[in-house]
């Protein structure tokens, strides 16, 4: 029996991406990280999630646990990541590799970074394809062009043999995204992919992934700091804060009637069309806490303005659990009818 074969275990049919229970925690000289602590969510194919939260809320450690990129050394993850009907925790470095870049694929935030600066775009698309597809050096030159004719570069027969330092920002972007979609995986992870871009650009890409994804029917899991750059790219929404989930809905449901108060905060921080230019913005004030040594009770408590509201005591002693089990569900001891008046109220404010 191959390694892949040992690694497929029977699960029951259900969505396509499914996270169970997830905790991943490193070990630094300063103690456990406890980085993602007990996350579940679900995928379904075609369609893009939303990851949001502020930079070590979890959201790129939970997609690095599902490329299995972790350090084994220093990671202990628990829980399980089931795509389709197989079960990635537990799956070898082997396993990984396979499924990397062939069903499973990243874009980075910068691509300077992850392109390499002394081969051609062309021959950086096609080694993958030749690596997980056994093409050769033609065909894989050929599928490059095309790649790169999908997502936009003009004269793609003449750009393939471009080094990434002749390509502009958003050209780079582009051609990380034929690389990432050149063996058509099943699910895309895209890890901030527009923060290095300026506006015009941003949603030029958005809506070229947005674009691809329909003809494809690829699964895309988009992690971002910004509530704007899901508003019109997902599908479905996760707000994670402190390794937690604490919102989850779809986008009409999380960005029409949000129900955390962590995600109030991260909308009022968002600039509004309805704003006048020198409307100061409102950040979420205070900070987010040490993953060494989370806060007991609601993560959030320290920085919330409503455990008063809500119970005190219970709001810093006791976690609150995502509810609904399905559906739009907020990790808050609010009730739904202080959740509605308090919105009201701040949007009566903003008004
Ligand atoms: Fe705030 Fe309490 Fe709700 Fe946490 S559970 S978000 S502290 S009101």
């Amino acid at each position: 029996m191959s390694n892949l074969e040992q690694q497929v275990t029977t699960s029951p049919p259900g969505p396509f991406l499914s996270v169970r229970d997830l905790s991943v925690e490193f070990s630094t000289e300063d103690g456990i990280v406890h980085a993602v602590d007990g996350l579940s969510f679900d995928l379904r194919k075609g369609t893009t999630l939303g990851i949001v939260g502020e930079s070590g809320s979890g959201k790129s450690v939970t997609n690095l646990a599902i490329l299995g990129l972790h350090d084994p050394d220093h990671t202990k993850i628990g829980g399980e990541i089931w795509l389709e009907d197989r079960e990635l925790t537990g799956a070898d470095r082997a396993t990984m590799e396979r499924l990397r870049g062939n069903r499973i694929s990243m874009i980075f935030q910068d691509p300077l970074t992850a392109l390499s600066p002394f081969h051609t775009i062309g021959r950086q698309i096609g080694e993958v394809y030749r690596k997980h597809r056994g093409a050769s050096k033609k065909e894989a030159r050929e599928r490059a062009i095309e790649m790169l004719s999908r997502v936009g570069i003009p004269q793609p027969a003449t750009r393939v043999d471009h080094y990434p330092h002749e390509f502009s920002g958003g050209m780079r972007q582009r051609a990380m995204i034929a690389m990432a979609l050149v063996c058509d995986p099943d699910l895309v992870i895209a890890d901030e992919p527009t923060t290095a871009l300026d506006v015009t650009v941003q949603a030029q890409i958005l809506d070229l992934l947005k674009e691809l994804q329909q003809q494809t029917g690829t699964a895309v899991i988009l992690i971002t700091h910004d509530l704007g750059v899901v508003a019109n790219t997902a599908d479905d929404i996760l707000v994670m804060y402190a390794g937690r989930a604490v919102e989850r809905g779809t986008v009409r449901e999380v960005l029409t009637e949000p129900r955390h108060p962590y995600t109030w905060g991260l909308l009022s921080s968002m600039p509004r069309l309805t704003s006048s230019v020198d409307a100061p913005l409102k950040p979420v004030r205070g900070t987010p806490p040490s993953l060494l040594s989370p806060p007991p009770g609601c993560p959030f408590h320290p920085r919330c303005d409503y455990p008063e509201l809500a119970g005190p005591e219970l709001c810093r002693t006791q976690r609150p659990e995502i509810s609904p089990a399905t559906g739009h569900g907020d990790a808050c001891y609010l009730s739904l009818r202080q959740k509605t008046e308090i919105r009201t109220a701040q949007i009566e404010d903003h008004a």
